[in-house]
């Protein structure tokens, strides 16, 4: 006999035996599968968690993502919205394949193998996931449209190739996208110091979009405010103004045109202070500007430079270092002379390649001119003050114009203006607008990857495979594929064997979701609108710059190409914190301790040397000894208990300090629950589980528990809309709501009582959905929990009882007021004063005195 047949012989929470069989249920109802969406956008809902990457094993910060969305994803069912809850897998990827290697396994079959592990320890939280859209991006069926879009890019001239100063980890042995390379210049996944390379590479023309993804962050108002920040700054938006300074060539031919060298600078208002230019040491008109006297040196200082990062030329607290080239250009305004040099600081790829040297103005030019004593000429005087800055360093801030010829005078923006029309007018400059944001490198020197669709042909050159033969399949590992005809003359050509970044397959995996199952298209514009954007997106903030960036990029090429009909991907964006808990250092050695081997935790001691232990708070990894298996804690509780206290110890996006004892608090919370149910299944009259009871005069405990139930169903609705979600004080509500029950409910009537319980058990529903459900079934509720409707507040519920106040007017009764039990003297006075008897029998005169008996009596005394 199962559960469902033995209907409420159960008596003791037991969450181990029933959350399976709840699971079972709703998967044979369909609950969570996706129903056919309403033509109405706001009526379907998309509740989207960042896919896991197939390590094999859930984590806790996979489980606090994970119910963060399924709480959002169930509530909104209940709001009777049409919701889309899918998941799948990242499951390419340097891990995958250096894991395979390690154990000598095909990363195919590891990576399967790990999503098979991984999707039974997912079902075990009870998410409301509709499996059926699973997808996983190193299937054929999948990467056959990450080639496809490939193909869309590559013929829309978004996706190209060229030779370039590249990222290269030594220990991942590929190129890595500027994105990859952390602020220390390692790698963000091998933490080796990245290398420049020169190498051929597949990019993506991000560039392009550059000011699109800007601009459109002012619309992301459901996104974190840092996480706009952080990609604004990334982005990198310079406005500015590019000058052309001409060589000065002695011995130049009249017939051979001018040579010009462009600077790019965001100060065109210093122009006039320009004393010197510097050239990255590899601008390819570093040899023509360079004297014979000063070949030798110019030679070793390119070699020098060639063997730094690009990290130590531009870190701040490093000398900055150059050489005269001894060729020299002419000021476009002054005509006077200028000196042209090279340096390590300047870079080749950023801007022009070539920086004016302002030395009165920008500090890094003041130190470099104090080096090698360079001219300095002030053209800036401080605004408002007569008094001069400090001679021994560079003024930087804007002010007005000074030896600027007829500049002088102007200020700031203004004068910035004035000198961009003059060089515009006079042809040696425009006003321009630069980024710090690279095109995306998207080529990878590894074998567990989305294969690229192209063919290197030594006739055609590089062509694409045709759309028909795709997807272009990834070889076994170990086997190669020599050569195969070319598409376009039928000769031998070679198929291309980098494979693209892992982050390609995750910048477009949400579009297939709505529609899994298409077999001519990625996904079709009509369906894809009827989800997206997503309406509600979780995960980490370690993504802001990486996928967050490279997803809104390719919304923007799709929507261009008219693949679909929106401009931005992620409506809502929360970023839950992490999940830490204690660790052990020793200071000495630097070591942690397991907290198992800690006897004492007040007084934490090495047990090897007997050090005092530093005692933190970390995210939970192995090489720490605190990680906590989410396997572990629902085999102990269950499931329910570790989604409510995963929601109930932290807000959503602060960090989450793993507690034992508070886990165990919330097992007992759901026990009391529980017990609060059976006791409302064992009174004599049976409750109608409705949120409809129709109610007759109610005594004052039946108000005080409607009213109860009420300001829940208020409170909890709130903190589950709105920008900010509060899971952990809608549980706080719970808790309150289910303390009043416990000591009042059987002092209601029946439909007073089935109102409450009802209430209770649905808003319980997303938070605890096993628990809630089989209280539910126990209690006779029609369906399952998860299919009733979302309770809306009785305004009047919630308002408190009146009391009457008898008013006298100089000691005859004239009439009754009706106020709260609560209301203070001066309100009192207020309404009173007010009132239609006391202007009659006042007849408008002030009263003299005015006595006030609380709860009972206000006289006015004229
Ligand atoms: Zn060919």
């Amino acid at each position: 006999m199962t559960r469902f047949e033995k209907q409420g012989s159960e008596n003791r929470y037991n969450p181990s035996e029933l959350e399976p069989e709840w699971q079972k249920r709703w998967e044979q109802l369909g609950l969570n599968r996706t129903p056919e969406p309403s033509a109405k956008r706001s009526e379907n809902f998309f509740a989207l968690s960042m896919f896991p990457y197939p390590s094999g094993n859930l984590h806790m910060g996979h489980v606090r993502n994970y119910v963060i969305t399924d709480v959002i994803a169930r509530q909104q069912r209940l709001k009777g919205k049409k919701v889309l809850h899918p998941m799948g897998w990242d499951a390419f990827g340097l891990p995958a394949e250096n894991a395979a290697n390690e154990r000598g396994v095909d990363p195919a079959d590891w990576t399967i193998q790990n999503i098979e592990q991984m999707r039974v320890q997912l079902k075990k939280l009870g998410l409301s996931i509709d499996w059926e859209r699973e997808i996983s991006t190193c299937d054929p069926s999948f990467y056959k449209w990450t080639q496809w879009l490939f193909l869309q890019f590559f013929a829309a001239g978004l996706a190209y190739q060229k030779e370039a100063n590249v990222n290269w980890d030594p220990i991942d042995k590929t190129v890595l996208a500027n994105e990859q390379v952390n602020s220390e210049g390692r790698s963000w996944r091998s933490g080796a110091l990245v290398e420049k390379r020169k190498l051929k590479q597949w990019f993506l023309r991000i560039t392009d979009f550059a000011d699109d993804l800007l601009t459109d962050l002012d619309g992301l108002n459901g996104w974190p405010e840092r996480v706009c920040t952080m990609q604004a700054n990334w982005i990198g938006r310079s406005r500015g103004a590019q000058f052309s300074f001409k060589l000065e060539q002695a011995e130049k031919d009249l017939n051979e045109p001018d040579v010009n060298l462009d600077v790019f600078t965001t100060r065109p208002d210093t122009i006039y202070g320009v004393t010197y230019v510097v050239l990255a040491p590899e601008h390819p008109l570093v040899a023509k500007l360079t004297t014979k006297q000063q070949q030798e040196s110019v030679k070793s200082f390119q070699d020098e430079v060639a063997a730094k990062s690009e990290l130590e030329r531009m870190a701040e607290d490093q000398d900055k270092n150059g050489v005269a080239l001894g060729g020299t250009v002419i000021h476009p305004l002054t005509g006077k002379i200028i000196p042209v040099w090279i340096a390590d600081y300047v870079l080749p790829d950023y801007g022009t390649g070539a920086v004016m040297g302002v030395p009165a103005h920008d500090q890094r030019d003041y130190s470099f001119a104090k080096k090698y004593n360079l001219a300095i000429k002030n053209v800036i005087l401080k605004a408002g003050n007569a008094a001069n800055h400090d001679p021994n360093k560079a003024f930087t801030e804007l002010g007005i114009l000074e030896n600027s010829e007829n500049f002088n005078g102007l200020e700031g923006e203004q004068a910035k203006q004035a000198i961009i029309s003059k060089a515009e007018e006079e042809g040696f400059g425009i006003g321009k607008t630069t980024y710090r944001l690279r095109d995306w490198l998207i080529s990878r020197q590894r074998y567990w990857g989305c294969p690229i669709p192209v063919i290197h042909c030594n006739i055609c050159g590089v062509v694409p495979v045709p759309v028909e033969k795709l997807p272009v399949k990834l070889p076994k590992r170990g086997e190669t594929v020599a050569s195969i005809p070319c598409p376009t003359c039928g000769r031998d050509a070679k198929p291309e064997t980098d494979t693209m970044d892992t982050f390609m397959c995750s910048s477009w995996y949400y579009l297939r979701y709505t529609d899994s199952e298409n077999k001519d298209l990625p996904f079709a514009k009509q369906t894809a609108s009827k989800w997206l954007p997503v309406d509600q997106y979780v995960g980490g903030v370690e993504h802001a710059i990486l996928h967050l960036l490279y997803s809104r990029f390719f919304t923007k090429a799709l929507a261009k190409k008219d693949l679909i009909s929106f401009n931005e991907p992620f409506k809502h964006l929360l970023t839950q914190g992490m999940v830490q808990a204690i660790t052990f250092r020793n200071p000495k050695t630097e070591k942690y301790i397991a907290p198992t081997e800690v006897l004492d935790i007040s007084n934490p001691l090495d047990p090897s040397d007997g050090t005092l232990l530093d005692v933190y708070y970390e995210k939970m990894s192995k090489s720490k000894y605190n990680g906590v298996d989410p396997g572990v804690v629902i085999d102990k509780y269950g499931a329910d208990t570790a989604r409510m206290f995963i929601l109930f110890k932290a807000p959503p996006e602060k960090d989450l300090e793993w507690d034992d004892a508070d886990v165990e608090g919330q097992f007992r919370f759901l026990q009391r629950i529980w017990r609060l149910c059976q006791s409302a299944k064992e009174r004599n009259s049976e409750i109608k589980l409705n949120l409809n009871n129709a109610f007759g005069e109610l005594n004052a405990k039946e108000k005080d528990i409607r009213r109860a139930v009420h300001t829940a169903i208020k409170a909890i609705s709130e903190d589950l809309s709105g920008e900010e979600l509060q899971f952990n004080t809608a549980i706080s509500e719970l808790m309150k709501l289910c303390n009043t029950l416990t000591t009042h409910l059987e002092e209601a009537n029946e439909n007073v009582a089935g109102e409450a319980i009802a209430a209770l058990l649905i808003l319980l529903a997303p938070f605890a959905p096993h628990l809630a459900d089989e209280l539910w079934m126990q209690l006779g509720g029609v369906d399952s929990v998860h299919q009733q409707k979302w309770p809306i507040e009785d305004e009047k519920a919630l308002i408190t009882d009146t009391i009457t106040i008898i008013l006298q007017v100089n000691g005859k009764v004239r009439d009754n007021l009706h106020v709260a039990p609560d209301i203070d003297a001066d309100t009192l006075k207020k309404l009173a004063l007010e009132s239609d008897a006391s202007k009659k029998w006042l007849e408008g005169a002030e009263p003299k005195r005015i006595i006030v008996v609380p709860g009972k009596l206000i006289n006015l005394v004229s």
